[in-house]
């Protein structure tokens, strides 16, 4: 029998935090993924570890209602507080859904997006954390291109929470205005990373090639001068049927991939 939602975000969380990936430690990142019809999600819940993870630190929450609260006025923290609780479908679970809870709401709304990994690898920190943070919209290799998309959103600076939650959609939403599909990537400055998949094993292949490509990138500045693909070549990669073809195979599940 099929894995269940819950069991393949649960070993999406764990692969994400095991230590020899270095994508999260102590309670960092947090994962989502979407259930039945897509009117409730299920999200880590705020203070467990993504390594560690149980079936039953996993919240179920109203997509909609989240959603609202997205669109909505700012909050105060303590109101923040009181929407967390809000969202809960099961009000008796005294589990708190984890602050980002929001802004996995509103991805988990764009075009395809099954499943949201938010982690901070200490090699892309290397570079959200820095002056090159810009250059993570650059390609710097093919299968980059295949994997992770021809470009990422970048979001600036803000408060974890509900700001970051609108930042976050704001990015999304200007990059499929801008390349005609949703993204795949998208890097937080002095923050850390999220994947976006119609899978969870494509949220873990695209994570697993946005950190690879961030140490090519470390590298290359290292060294000396990064050149990257120019658009031309991103777009001859991006629109190759035999890429698009290797890049189901490789996601699995049915071969669904953004
Ligand atoms: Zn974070």
């Amino acid at each position: 029998m099929a894995d269940s939602v819950r069991d393949q975000l649960l070993r999406l969380s764990r692969q994400l935090g095991a230590p020899e990936r270095d994508c999260a430690i102590l309670g960092e990142g947090n994962v989502s993924a979407v259930i039945g019809a897509g009117a409730a999600f299920l999200v880590k819940a705020s203070g467990t570890q993504l390594g560690l993870l149980e079936p039953g630190q996993l919240v179920e929450c109203d997509a909609a209602m989240c959603r609202a609260y997205v669109d909505g006025p700012g909050l105060s923290d303590g109101a923040v507080d009181d929407a967390l609780r809000d969202v809960k479908v099961d009000p008796s679970n005294d589990l708190r859904p984890s602050v980002e809870t929001f802004m996995h709401a509103a991805l988990l709304g764009l075009d395809g997006v099954s499943f949201v990994g938010h982690t901070h690898p200490t090699a892309v920190n290397a570079l959200t954390c820095g002056e090159h943070f810009e250059k993570l919209t650059e390609r710097v290799f093919p299968d980059q291109v295949v994997v992770c998309g021809p470009s990422s959103a970048l979001v600036p600076y803000v408060d974890p929470g509900l700001p970051l939650a609108r930042a976050v959609r704001d990015a999304a939403v200007e990059y499929q205005r801008r390349f005609d599909e949703t993204p795949r990537t998208i890097y937080l400055k002095s923050h850390g990373f999220i994947a976006l998949g119609a899978s969870a094993e494509q949220v873990l292949q695209i994570t697993d090639m946005a950190v690879k490509a961030a140490r090519v990138l470390a590298g290359a500045l290292a060294i000396g001068r990064p050149e990257f693909l120019s658009d031309k070549q991103v777009a001859r990669i991006a629109g190759r049927g035999d890429e698009h073809y290797r890049q189901r195979v490789l996601a699995g599940a049915g071969g669904r991939t953004l």
